[in-house]
């Protein structure tokens, strides 16, 4: 069984009042190192997954079904560092900014993606900004109030999380597709 990229999407017509099965592309954005890799890895390993529809390879594309309040949806997360697709932003349902909460640096250009999201795409998107590596407190160079305050102005969810202990990715996980869900709730007549 083959999957296009562009298939699938949430965004294509028609699919905002189906009670079918919906399909939405999750583009996850960061530095390296930051851990979007480990992130989506832990994806695949939470309790609301329904099964795995897709591969974990890193140069693969990485699709989850997830239940959730008795619906079925499924996620393609998509890593442009990694993934070698051709970017249909048109398709994309939401973007993950990632940062470390170790790494400034690391910060620094997530702000400066939330910044060139929200000026191409407008207040359209879900756009979660995404505090990683919570588990290395005493590293910790970004606090929590810095990071909130920024996801609030680019008008971002936010979540922190632990990709190598799995905290929290659940409630990620969960949060991308309530967000998308509402999204799509909305823009419906
Ligand atoms: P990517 O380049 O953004 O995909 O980052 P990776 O997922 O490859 O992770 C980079 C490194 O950070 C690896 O050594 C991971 O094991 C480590 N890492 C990822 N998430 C966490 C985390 O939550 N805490 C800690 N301590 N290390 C992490």
């Amino acid at each position: 069984q083959t999957s296009e990229t562009s298939q699938g999407s949430g965004t294509g017509d028609s699919c905002g009042s189906s009670t079918e099965q919906s399909g939405f592309t999750v583009v996850v954005l960061g530095p390296p190192g930051v851990g979007k890799t480990s992130l989506i890895s832990q994806f695949m390993t939470s309790e609301y997954v329904a099964y795995e529809a897709g591969s974990i390879d890193r140069d693969e594309e990485r699709t989850i079904s997830v239940l959730l309040d008795g619906e079925e949806s499924t996620l393609n997360f998509i890593d442009p560092s990694r993934d070698e697709v051709d970017l249909d932003e048109t398709i994309v349902d939401a973007y993950l900014v990632v940062f470390s909460t170790n790494d400034r640096e690391a910060f620094e250009v997530s702000i400066e993606t939330l910044f060139q999201l929200r000026n191409e795409l407008g207040t359209d998107k879900t756009v979660i900004l995404v505090a990683n590596k919570i588990d290395l407190a005493r590293k910790r160079e970004i606090g929590i109030e810095e990071a909130r305050a920024a996801a609030h102005q680019y008008d971002c969810k936010y979540a922190e999380t632990s990709a190598a202990l799995n905290h929290h990715v659940d409630e990620l996980l969960v949060g991308i597709l309530k967000q998308i869900r509402l999204h799509m709730e909305n823009r419906e007549p």
